[in-house]
């Protein structure tokens, strides 16, 4: 059964060139969106809007991790449709190492990316939105727990979804509802450096309950509800869809 849950909807959508970002794009774009989207790749974000239509998609070049380019980015929407109904806020990037391998310059751009990003499109976003409006976080699995060498991603994450409650306690009087998607393992090109290790995607793999990584389309229906009226009474909700992965006790099968 199609839907047309986004008939004439304004939604912002960052790391919109790739992965889950562009999976929640097409599905956006399908049920009515219109779109602005934003990625530090512009030839890819070009791409998007070479598949998506012109008339129904706008690009942004844009790094998220500077507050200057996410102001860019939110008044370019606002000049172009006057308001903001949904804000995607998923540009994400990992990064490997213990507290001891890592540089203070790594830390601070996982930081950037990750967290610092979704404080500046909210700060730039929610005075144009209003009651009805909604905003969904990519936080990760990795922000409800420790990995080994994950250090700055699993602090970030973190950040990401409490920073979340309280963006939700803080607009839930306006109408503006704000929620968190936590992944697990999606099958995108930012998990390509499992691959690159000998034996580390398939021992990942073989940890997940459903026994597989998603696709990014399976995140893109989450999103799509949070973001949605049918969600309508979710609030500060912190969504796992990782393959059942957060419910197991580690104990061996
Ligand atoms: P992806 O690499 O396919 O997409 C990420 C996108 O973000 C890319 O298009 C990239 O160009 C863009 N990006 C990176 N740095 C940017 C910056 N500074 N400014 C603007 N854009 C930037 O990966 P994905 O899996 O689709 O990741 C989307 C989100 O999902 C990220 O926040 C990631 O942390 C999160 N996540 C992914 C997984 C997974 O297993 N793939 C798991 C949990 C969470």
């Amino acid at each position: 059964m199609s839907k047309n849950r986004f008939d004439g909807k304004i939604a912002v959508i960052t790391g919109a060139a790739s992965g889950i970002g562009a999976a929640t794009a097409r599905l956006f774009a399908s049920e009515g969106a219109l779109l602005v989207l934003a990625d530090i790749n512009a030839e890819a974000g070009q791409a998007m809007v070479d598949e998506l239509g012109a008339d129904k998609t706008t690009f942004v070049t844009c790094d998220v991790s500077k507050m200057d380019d996410i102001g860019k980015l939110i008044q370019t929407a606002v000049n172009k449709h006057g308001r903001i109904d949904i804000l995607f806020n998923n540009a994400g990037i990992g990064s490997f190492g213990t507290s001891v391998e890592m540089t203070a310059q790594t830390w601070e751009q996982v930081i950037a990316v990750d967290l610092h990003s979704v404080f500046y499109a909210c700060h730039h976003a929610i005075p144009h939105m209003s009651p009805g409006a909604s905003i969904v976080n990519t936080a990760s699995i990795s922000g409800l727990g420790g990995d080994y060498r994950f250090a700055a991603y699993n602090a970030a994450k973190g950040g990401v979804v409490n920073y979340t409650r309280a963006l939700a306690m803080d607009h839930a009087r306006d109408g503006i509802r704000v929620n968190a998607l936590c992944p697990g393992l999606i099958d995108t090109p930012i998990t390509a450096a499992t691959k690159e290790i000998p034996g580390l995607a398939e021992d990942w793999t073989s940890r997940i309950p459903m026994g597989r990584a998603a696709q990014p389309e399976e995140m893109a229906s989450v999103v799509a509800f949070l973001a949605s009226d049918d969600a309508s009474y979710v609030t500060g909700t912190i969504m796992v869809a990782d393959g059942g992965t957060t419910a197991c006790t580690g104990q061996p099968e």
